[in-house]
């Protein structure tokens, strides 16, 4: 059986917590996930190595579930230091490169979903501090579903889940029936299915504004997938270890069920993302704006391609109505 160990590094926010890596410690040494640019981040990962008998220098293979920060920040500092090999899926790469087509898009995002200038300054000042949280990768190799990644006495294989991110990855060993989850199942937790500019022609893009992804509509897909693996144990980003997955993925699926409905709900004769979201979350902080809009902007889209809602936009801005 390949051996999994976990170590849990710090992250600076209350919610979700600390953010789990993996080792494996078996040729060639992996790590999976790699925590945030902070020198509490590093420390404990130097220690949880420290503890496996490892130091920074034996990883030779980084295996990333996908490109939030708190995945992703350390990644290019473990890089640096061990000259190891970073695999990502394909779909992260504008967010962990911070290209320019994804910034802008993701602006028009803001924009057209009614975002103000209050809004915008809110999320772009949180934007500038989580960039300080990550380490550039000097290079990557990419991820594709199903590939394996042998090591001596074993192997994990890439399942693409995505939804929360575009690219979300888990890694799956079949033998001890394990997935390394990343944020795709948490316990107590219902991961946030986040706003993802897109490139022109991409296959999950919102039929009625193609510049984004229909995050949740992947996300419900990744559910059935992930439901109709062969698990045992789902060791995950954050939170407890899952050993009952499939009714975890139930709740997830009656938790989004209950939120179209109260959404639409909502929606009477037209109302813009922004204004739905500053209803819904009224209490919510700096980034949160921007996981809350994100939120809300699933919900609306996957409404529309299930027939329910109506889409129109405006002199630039959207807006969602209820079909009777
Ligand atoms: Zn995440
Ligand atoms: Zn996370």
């Amino acid at each position: 059986m390949l051996p999994i160990h976990q170590i849990a590094l710090p992250t600076p926010w209350e919610d979700p917590g600390p953010v789990y890596v993996y080792v494996v410690p078996r040729d060639p040494v992996t790590l999976i996930d790699a925590g945030l640019n902070t020198p509490e981040c590093r420390s404990a990962l130097a220690d949880g190595l420290k503890r496996l008998g490892l130091e920074l220098r034996d990883i030779r293979r980084v295996l990333l579930t996908h490109a939030h920060v708190d995945h992703c920040g350390l990644a290019g500092w473990v890089q640096e230091q061990s000259g190891a090999e970073v695999y990502l899926h394909p779909d992260e790469a504008g967010k962990a490169e911070i290209a320019p087509w994804w910034q802008e898009t993701r602006d028009r995002i803001l924009a057209e979903a009614g975002v103000d200038e209050g809004g915008f300054a809110l999320i772009e000042r949180f934007w500038h501090l989580n960039r300080r949280l990550v380490v550039p990768l000097q290079g990557w190799q990419p991820i594709a579903d199903g590939q394996l990644f042998e090591f001596d006495g074993g192997s994990l294989e890439a399942v693409h889940l995505p939804g929360h991110a575009l690219g979300h990855t888990g890694f799956l060993d079949r033998a001890s029936r394990r997935l390394i989850g990343g944020d795709h199942l948490l316990d107590g937790i219902t991961p946030n299915p986040i706003l993802e500019p897109v490139l022109p022609g991409h296959p999950d893009a919102v039929p009625h504004d193609p510049i984004r992804a229909l995050t949740l509509g992947q996300f419900l897909r990744s559910l059935d997938r992930a439901a109709a693996l062969d698990v045992a144990e789902v060791l995950p980003g954050h939170g407890n270890v899952i050993r009952d997955h499939r009714t975890v993925v139930e709740r997830y699926r009656v938790t989004h069920s209950r939120r179209l409905d109260g959404l639409l709900q909502r929606l009477g004769g037209g109302r813009s993302p922004w204004e739905l979201t500053r209803e819904l979350y009224p209490q919510v902080k700096g980034f949160d704006h921007f996981l809350a809009l994100s939120e809300v902007l699933a919900h609306l889209d996957l409404l529309v391609v299930q027939g329910r809602a109506h889409y129109s936009r405006t002199a630039g801005y959207s807006r969602y109505r209820a079909v009777i």
